[in-house]
């Protein structure tokens, strides 16, 4: 465009570049999904469909910007842990977390109606996703970031669970229900299952109790990726985006709190 008079407005625009050579995670959530489940009738606890579209729309993602190297999800929310050199976007925050939420919310939408052919999305009520952009300055906080997201996964997976069988099966109104759960430490939580419902909360699906991993699998091309202090020229960086976009995407339902899964794919933080 040429320049107009009107160009000067330009220098109100603000921008955050994320510190470079850290590792960026953008992590996504649902807007509202305690009463977009309840509108859509969700399944309680877990809508193994619902997961589905989750899942779906964060591998989708994934696949559409190689430079995602692992995502973690459960419930309404993924993580994303972008390569540590990565350069997308000029690592411009608002740029990055606006491509996320809205990719995310248009693959949930689109897989949405595969996955339910029978419940339409109707207009007043749209599943959107909002998002940030954290910047974590090593890898053991990294790891840590994961560990938190999964330790709250478990911790919510355990409390719905035992909510949700004490409603549905134990015609408990909800009211009743939580404040028979108030002040439950996660041992009373197990035992009320097993004593009340006989259920064993070990034997739980895993991806309700571990949440969805979705990893770039490079393991047999370990020097696809090179360290991150390597300075690589714009198509070098071009080359590896396009190798990385081809490697496989594995989907694990696994801990991701102990040391070996990181060990296992040291990859993942390079
Ligand atoms: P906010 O907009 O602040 O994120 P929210 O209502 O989305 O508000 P969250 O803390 O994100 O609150 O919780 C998401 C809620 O969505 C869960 O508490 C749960 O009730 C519901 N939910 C999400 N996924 C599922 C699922 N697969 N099955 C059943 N319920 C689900
Ligand atoms: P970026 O991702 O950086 O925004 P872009 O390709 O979207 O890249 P824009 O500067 O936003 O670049 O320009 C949008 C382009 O989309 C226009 O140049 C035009 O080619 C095309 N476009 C948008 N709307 C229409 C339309 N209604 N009819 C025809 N072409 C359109
Ligand atoms: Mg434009
Ligand atoms: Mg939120
Ligand atoms: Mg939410
Ligand atoms: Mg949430
Ligand atoms: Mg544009």
């Amino acid at each position: 465009m040429a320049n107009s008079r009107f160009e000067y407005v330009r220098t109100f625009e603000r921008e955050n570049i994320l510190l470079p050579q850290t590792h960026i995670i953008i992590r996504i959530d649902g807007r509202g999904f305690h009463k977009f489940s309840s509108a859509y009738e969700f399944q309680k606890p877990n809508d193994p469909n619902a997961l589905k579209v989750m899942n779906l729309s964060a591998q989708a993602l994934m696949k559409s910007i190689p430079d995602v190297m692992m995502a973690y999800g459960d419930s309404d929310e993924y993580s994303f842990l972008l390569r540590k050199n990565c350069d997308l976007f000029e690592r411009r925050e608002f740029k990055l977390i606006t491509a996320f939420s809205s990719g995310f919310s248009a693959y949930y939408q689109y897989y949405w109606n595969i996955v339910f052919p029978n419940k339409p999305l109707s207009v007043e009520r749209l599943p959107t996703f909002d998002a940030r952009a954290v910047v974590y300055p090593s890898d053991s906080i990294v790891k840590d970031y994961f560990r938190w997201r999964q330790v709250d996964c478990h911790i919510n997976n355990l409390y719905n669970t035992s909510f949700w069988n004490l409603v549905i099966k134990g015609h408990l109104s909800p009211q009743e229900a939580e404040n028979k759960l108030m002040g439950t430490v996660s041992s009373d939580k197990n035992e009320l299952l097993f004593k009340e419902f006989g259920i064993n909360y070990n034997d739980e699906p895993e991806m309700y109790k571990k949440g969805t991993v979705f990893i770039r699998d490079v393991r047999d091309t370990l020097d696809l990726v090179p360290n991150s202090d390597v300075n690589l020229s714009k198509r070098q960086v071009e080359r590896l985006r396009g190798k990385l976009r081809k490697v496989t995407i594995n989907e694990l339902h696994c801990d991701i709190i102990k040391e070996e899964f990181w060990n296992k794919r040291a990859w993942l933080l390079k």
